[in-house]
């Protein structure tokens, strides 16, 4: 194997989203934009279709087409970006929901689309997507005489349980949408662990199926496997890599490993703190990560297997994201698209 292996537990992803599916009485979806946070949206849905899921967020019609594609029809799927101009084909094309966050959207949607189905997107304080408290006063009669089939809104600090921001959220969603007799959707992960006063009718999990934190007790779905290209000794005082930034300090055993910056490894990462793993045994990644190449001491290794891992049960994507001063979802997203990819379950 002379490439990367990226190895998808669907099982994994299946058993987080029964888990915070528990943690509700109402709906809960799944999230597949990005492409399944860079897993493959086809595969994701499907395994997830499978195990009860009955309705999927993407970002962008175009992935909604694509993801339609691969579940057929049935499952309903949201667009998060609403009903951008040129998009009624599309929408029309693959029974999409467009969740329409501007009178702008809204008048598109009933002029291109009539009864076509619509959910509305309200801007809760995040002033990111959709309708502000004014304009949803302004409109919201005519919305609601053509059956809108959601009310959603986004939480900004969901991730921290603590924030004055969730309860202001909630309270302005609240006053947006009670009575209206709509269902409605606020919570993503963070939400969801917030308790059920955030869950409404449905909740919208995504970085938490693929076993991503705010969701502490999700069960890994990635493991990252790295080919092992050439192992060599160094004395004391020798070097590894640009820079010179890693100096042997004892006689030592480096391992050049064939992944680098253009597979998601942050350059940042290089600083120090991160491992790869034979088997249960971590070895240090020391110097710095070039572009197809890390190196690794494995100076206390008995033997040095022919891959390593560098996304594992010990080693998850969030303690990748620390240690490049990131996200966990930057780190899903952008890794081992150049991977030889297997999936599980
Ligand atoms: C990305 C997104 C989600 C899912 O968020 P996670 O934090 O990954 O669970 C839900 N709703 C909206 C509007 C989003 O943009």
């Amino acid at each position: 194997m002379s490439t990367a292996k990226l190895t998808i537990n669907l099982d994994a992803l299946v058993t987080n989203w029964r888990n915070l599916d528990a943690l509700t009485n109402c709906e809960t979806a799944a999230v597949v934009k990005a492409n399944g946070y860079g897993l493959d949206a086809g595969r994701v849905g499907k395994a997830l279709a499978k195990a009860g899921a009955r309705n999927f967020f993407v970002a962008a019609a175009e992935e909604g087409g694509a993801l339609r594609r691969a579940l057929g029809p049935g499952p309903g799927i949201s667009v998060f970006s609403g009903h951008m101009e040129g998009d009624a084909k599309l929408l029309k094309d693959f029974q999409l929901t467009p969740m329409l966050n501007s009178l702008d959207q809204m008048l598109r949607h009933f002029e291109t689309l009539p009864g076509h189905p619509f959910g509305v997107q309200l801007d809760s304080g995040m002033n990111r997507l959709g309708m502000e408290h004014g304009e949803w006063a302004a409109v919201a009669e005519i919305a609601l005489g053509q059956n809108p089939v959601l009310l959603m809104s986004h939480l900004a600090c969901a991730d921290e349980p603590s924030h004055e921001m969730n309860a202001q959220q909630l309270k302005t969603f609240r006053e947006m949408t009670d009575g209206l007799e709509v269902p409605r959707s606020l919570a993503a992960t963070g939400g969801m662990l917030l308790g059920k006063d955030y869950h409404f009718d449905l909740c919208r999990p995504g970085v938490g199926l693929y076993g991503g934190l705010p969701f502490t007790d999700a069960v890994p779905v990635v493991q990252l496997d790295l080919p092992v290209i050439q192992v060599r000794d160094m004395e004391p005082g020798e070097s590894a890599g640009y820079g010179n930034a890693w100096v042997a300090q004892r006689p030592s055993r480096i391992a050049t490993v064939a992944a680098g910056y253009a597979d998601g490894l942050h350059r940042a990462m290089g600083n120090g703190g991160i491992h790869v793993y034979a088997g249960e045994t971590p070895c240090p990644v020391v110097g710095r990560v070039s572009m197809d190449l890390i190196t690794v001491d494995v100076t206390d290794l008995g033997e040095v297997p022919q891959m390593l891992a560098i996304l594992n049960e010990r080693q998850t994507v969030d303690m990748l994201a620390d240690a490049a001063g990131t996200i966990g979802y930057e780190i899903l997203t952008s890794s081992g698209h150049r991977s030889a990819r297997t999936y599980l379950g």
